[in-house]
């Protein structure tokens, strides 16, 4: 088992090199069934990875299957490929005989097994090999028996891109293999405001529109979406629901069920709200926290340094990324803010360090 970390500040000299190429290469060349794995709550970044590959071995032949665990918004429910999607919830039966056939599991956009919400149990007792390919930092080895992880990569789709075009010499993506690494690459910089500090992105990304994709109809569709309610849900969140704590260089934005019902709050409504909060002058921690079934969902953004990594992993059995990351709390909402505001003060020092404003 290899982990791979490309040199970050090589521009022109690609493909990155890959330690466990062969061993991918010659995996993808005896199997037939494929399954296609993403994260749990799935992404732009998760759904268009995903599907980029899904098509990408639909096109060399194979019989490939892409399993999500759960429901997805619908702004990243156009892309080709769409109704070929399996969710686990909604279609045990497929997913499970999908997993039943497969020789090879990619995992995509997550790094540890768990990350893959309800389908976990039925991918470890799935017996084919698991790839991973991911960019999020610390993956969990032992659970897979290869592994692409870079933390350099802007996103999943990226370094997707950089293995494609490393064990296959033909490969050059056709538009609906485009569009989806468009939207995995756009989403997850932010469309192109962080993570992407590394020409190398922009490279993959131009080479993407070269193929022919309208990168401008690709925004539109993931962006300019909103319905009425969520809207109005934004202008609510920010009026009545936003905390700013200035001296902790933090702000948070907190919506309970009810004020999730009053505006018919449907899955994807919330994304992107985090970042208004993030978007004050002075503040370099911003987290969003709503309230779910049977938790508080708590989403982290950070500027600079600050690592809401850490904490989201130390304080709310979470994780993620150093400028983004995610976690849950058991609490009550008024309990969970305590607890977040009780954490400022030991945090401070970091917070408030010039080099993250
Ligand atoms: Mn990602």
């Amino acid at each position: 088992m290899f982990i791979f970390v490309p040199e970050i500040h090589i521009i022109n000299a690609f493909p990155l090199e890959i330690n466990n190429l062969s061993e991918i290469k010659s995996l993808l060349d005896r199997s037939e069934n494929i399954v296609v794995s993403t994260h749990t709550n799935p992404d732009g970044d998760a759904i268009g990875s995903s599907l980029a590959l899904y098509h990408y071995l639909r096109g060399i032949g194979k019989k490939a299957f892409m399993i999500v665990p759960n429901d997805y918004p619908e702004f990243i429910s156009w892309l080709p490929g769409n109704d070929e999607i399996i969710v686990f919830g909604r279609n045990y039966k497929a997913a499970k005989a999908a997993f039943d056939r497969a020789e090879l599991v990619f995992c995509l956009d997550y790094n540890a097994i768990h990350r893959s919400g309800m389908v976990q149990d039925v991918l470890r007792e799935c017996k084919a090999p698991r790839i991973m390919i991911d960019h999020h930092p610390k993956p969990v080895e032992e659970d897979f028996d290869h592994l692409v992880s870079t933390t350099d990569t802007s996103s999943t789709a990226e370094l997707l891109y950089e293995v494609l075009i490393a064990v296959d010499e033909q490969f050059s993506p056709d538009t609906s293999i485009a569009t989806a690494l468009y939207v995995g690459i756009m989403t997850d910089t932010g469309s192109f405001s962080f993570a992407c500090n590394r020409p190398r992105t922009f490279e993959v990304t131009a080479s993407l529109l070269e193929s022919g994709i309208d990168g401008e109809y690709i925004h539109r569709m993931v962006y300019d979406t909103f319905s009425e309610d969520r809207l109005r849900l934004l202008g609510y969140s920010l009026a009545e629901k936003l905390v700013v704590k200035m001296e902790y260089a933090t702000a948070y934005i907190y919506l309970t069920a009810r004020d999730l019902q009053r505006f018919n709050y449907k899955v994807g409504d919330t994304e992107g709200l985090v970042n208004y909060a993030l978007s004050i002058k002075g503040i370099n921690m911003a987290v969003l926290l709503t309230q779910r079934k049977d938790r508080i969902r708590l989403s982290f953004r950070s500027k600079g340094e600050f690592s809401v990594n850490e904490i989201a992993a130390k304080h709310f059995q979470g994780g993620g990324h150093r400028n983004a990351a995610g976690g849950d709390s058991y609490e009550t909402m008024e309990k969970t803010l305590a607890r977040l505001e009780g954490l400022l003060p030991e945090y401070k020092s970091r917070l408030l360090e010039p080099g993250n404003a």
